[in-house]
Protein backbone atom coordinates (compact mmCIF):
# COMPACT_ATOMS: atom_id res chain seq x y z
CA UNK A 1 0.00 0.00 0.00
CA UNK A 2 1.60 3.64 -0.88
CA UNK A 3 1.37 6.08 1.60
CA UNK A 4 0.03 9.13 2.42
CA UNK A 5 -2.65 8.41 -0.24
CA UNK A 6 -4.80 6.57 1.44
CA UNK A 7 -8.02 7.96 3.78
CA UNK A 8 -8.59 7.13 7.45
CA UNK A 9 -10.42 3.68 7.61
CA UNK A 10 -12.78 3.98 11.05
CA UNK A 11 -15.18 1.68 12.49
CA UNK A 12 -18.27 3.41 12.85
CA UNK A 13 -21.60 2.63 14.44
CA UNK A 14 -24.95 2.41 11.94
CA UNK A 15 -28.08 3.38 13.35
CA UNK A 16 -31.52 2.14 11.48
CA UNK A 17 -34.61 4.09 12.26
CA UNK A 18 -36.53 0.81 13.51
CA UNK A 19 -33.93 0.43 16.72
CA UNK A 20 -31.27 -2.03 15.16
CA UNK A 21 -27.67 -1.04 15.26
CA UNK A 22 -24.60 -2.52 14.05
CA UNK A 23 -20.78 -1.53 13.34
CA UNK A 24 -19.02 -1.17 9.70
CA UNK A 25 -16.16 0.08 8.80
CA UNK A 26 -16.04 3.00 6.44
CA UNK A 27 -13.65 6.22 5.80
CA UNK A 28 -16.40 8.15 7.03
CA UNK A 29 -15.61 9.11 10.29
CA UNK A 30 -19.14 9.92 11.82
CA UNK A 31 -21.70 7.31 12.90
CA UNK A 32 -24.32 7.15 10.46
CA UNK A 33 -28.23 6.80 10.78
CA UNK A 34 -30.36 5.25 7.91
CA UNK A 35 -34.04 4.40 7.29
CA UNK A 36 -34.19 0.71 6.63
CA UNK A 37 -31.66 -1.98 7.31
CA UNK A 38 -31.64 -5.56 6.49
CA UNK A 39 -33.41 -6.26 10.05
CA UNK A 40 -36.34 -4.80 9.14
CA UNK A 41 -36.42 -3.95 4.85
CA UNK A 42 -39.38 -6.50 3.94
CA UNK A 43 -37.24 -8.34 1.25
CA UNK A 44 -35.60 -9.71 4.54
CA UNK A 45 -38.06 -9.71 6.83
CA UNK A 46 -40.96 -11.42 4.45
CA UNK A 47 -43.60 -8.53 5.68
CA UNK A 48 -45.31 -6.16 3.66
CA UNK A 49 -45.39 -3.75 6.83
CA UNK A 50 -42.36 -1.17 6.85
CA UNK A 51 -40.79 0.64 10.33
CA UNK A 52 -41.01 4.10 8.88
CA UNK A 53 -40.45 6.69 10.25
CA UNK A 54 -39.90 9.86 8.57
CA UNK A 55 -40.63 8.14 4.70
CA UNK A 56 -40.06 9.65 1.45
CA UNK A 57 -43.03 10.74 1.05
CA UNK A 58 -43.18 12.60 3.77
CA UNK A 59 -39.89 13.91 3.10
CA UNK A 60 -40.97 14.80 -0.37
CA UNK A 61 -44.39 16.88 1.11
CA UNK A 62 -41.95 18.54 3.70
CA UNK A 63 -39.67 19.91 0.28
CA UNK A 64 -43.26 20.75 -1.89
CA UNK A 65 -44.38 22.90 1.00
CA UNK A 66 -40.82 24.69 1.47
CA UNK A 67 -40.59 25.19 -2.40
CA UNK A 68 -43.84 26.74 -2.19
CA UNK A 69 -43.17 28.82 0.72
CA UNK A 70 -40.23 30.08 -1.50
CA UNK A 71 -42.08 30.80 -4.36
CA UNK A 72 -44.85 32.83 -2.53
CA UNK A 73 -42.00 34.87 -0.83
CA UNK A 74 -40.20 35.56 -4.43
CA UNK A 75 -43.48 36.82 -5.71
CA UNK A 76 -44.00 38.73 -2.76
CA UNK A 77 -40.70 40.53 -3.43
CA UNK A 78 -41.49 40.65 -7.04
CA UNK A 79 -44.43 42.88 -6.88
CA UNK A 80 -42.94 45.02 -4.00
CA UNK A 81 -40.27 45.46 -6.74
CA UNK A 82 -42.48 46.32 -9.69
CA UNK A 83 -44.07 48.71 -6.85
CA UNK A 84 -40.84 50.76 -5.95
CA UNK A 85 -40.27 50.89 -9.77
CA UNK A 86 -43.60 52.81 -11.00
CA UNK A 87 -43.38 54.83 -7.73
CA UNK A 88 -39.45 56.00 -9.52
CA UNK A 89 -41.70 56.05 -13.05
CA UNK A 90 -44.29 58.39 -11.75
CA UNK A 91 -41.84 60.58 -9.67
CA UNK A 92 -39.60 61.07 -12.82
CA UNK A 93 -42.63 61.70 -15.17
CA UNK A 94 -43.48 64.59 -12.07
CA UNK A 95 -40.50 65.77 -11.85
CA UNK A 96 -40.12 66.23 -15.75
CA UNK A 97 -43.63 68.16 -15.97
CA UNK A 98 -42.40 70.33 -13.57
CA UNK A 99 -39.45 71.42 -15.46
ZN1 LIG B 1 -33.98 -1.22 10.34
Amino acid sequence: MKTGIHPAYHQITVSCACGHSFTVGSTHAEDMRVEVCANCHPLYTGKANLVDTAGRLDKFNARQQKAQAHKEAAKVRLESKKAKAAEAEAAAKQAETSK
